[in-house]
């Protein structure tokens, strides 16, 4: 009797989906596809639209704009990227079970991901507490972390430094990361596509971290966990959310070296920090 033949665009479709299961894999996502297995894709879609809503609603737009009307409804909004209202696949794979830093970190291996690879000298993994109630992220590693493997580490660490201290905490208490973890040639701003590969393991990080709250340092960061193009002096020292985390944006302390007067903005954002975390605030501390 013969064997009935295998169809060739089964045969085909089905290489095609290993392969980009093994994409995901590489990227640590297996949990991704086990929970998507088990649940069903049409039953967690909606779910996920609504968490991606809620974000765009909370964390940028105004209060009187963020719920639908009939005369504009929310999936209509004109002022955010169409990124924002797709959840991406990490927004999808959050809150992976039993995620840890070592786990994140051996995950992201010896990354070749983007091409920051080809310049690095050493992968800018984070630093700090796991169990830290603070957690403040950067853009990227400049010429002193990429030498030393540590964030802020440079001038405008040892000025970060200061700022914790001022605060009241010590810098081992908090958690200090980037967006992309690998320098930037020159210092430049991380383009779109290393961003786009490198910030999943930022958000596996907070998710394994908790964090009470973030402070993102610059526009870079905040524009990362927004999902937004908009400009930081749209939304520094307000109060936002990002997956159910507090964050507040505020400026980066390379860009306090360059412009010492707006150290006072910053510190009246650190305050707010401080008061949501039930940090005594002193007002000598300010400078
Ligand atoms: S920046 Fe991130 S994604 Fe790019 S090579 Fe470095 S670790 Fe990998």
């Amino acid at each position: 009797m013969n064997e009935p033949m295998p169809d060739r665009a089964d045969t085909a479709f089905q290489e095609k989906l290993n392969q980009r299961l093994r994409f995901y894999e590489d990227l640590g996502l297996g949990l991704f596809y086990r929970d998507r297995r088990t649940s069903g894709i049409q039953s967690t879609a909606p779910a996920i639209a609504e968490t991606s809503s809620t974000l765009i609603e909370e964390s940028i737009l105004p209060k009187s704009a963020a719920k639908p009307t009939a005369s504009a409804p929310a999936n209509k909004l004109p002022s955010l990227p169409s990124a924002a209202a797709v959840p991406s696949l990490f927004e999808a794979t959050s809150k992976i079970a039993g995620d840890t830093l070592p786990i994140i970190r051996t995950d992201l291996g010896e990354c070749t991901r983007c091409k920051l690879h080809t310049t690095r000298n050493k992968i800018v993994f984070g630093d700090g507490s796991s169990k830290a109630e603070l957690v403040f992220i950067g853009e990227g590693p400049g010429a002193d972390e990429d030498a030393q493997g540590l964030p802020f580490v440079g001038r405008a660490g040892k000025l970060l430094t200061q700022m914790i201290e001022a605060m009241g905490l010590q810098r081992q208490q908090v958690y200090i990361c980037n967006v992309v973890k690998c320098r930037p040639p020159g210092n430049r701003q991380p383009e779109k596509d290393e961003v786009d590969a490198c910030s999943p393991f930022l958000f596996r990080q907070l998710d394994a971290l908790k964090p009470k709250v973030i402070v993102c340092l610059g526009a870079t960061a905040a524009q990362t966990l927004l999902q937004t193009n908009r400009g930081i002096s749209h939304f520094r020292g307000e109060w936002l959310e990002y997956r159910g985390y507090k964050m507040i944006a505020t400026y980066h302390p390379a860009y306090l070296l360059r412009n010492p007067a707006a150290k006072g903005d910053v510190w009246k954002d650190l305050q707010k920090v401080m008061a949501e975390l039930g940090l005594e605030i002193k007002k000598n501390k300010a400078k």
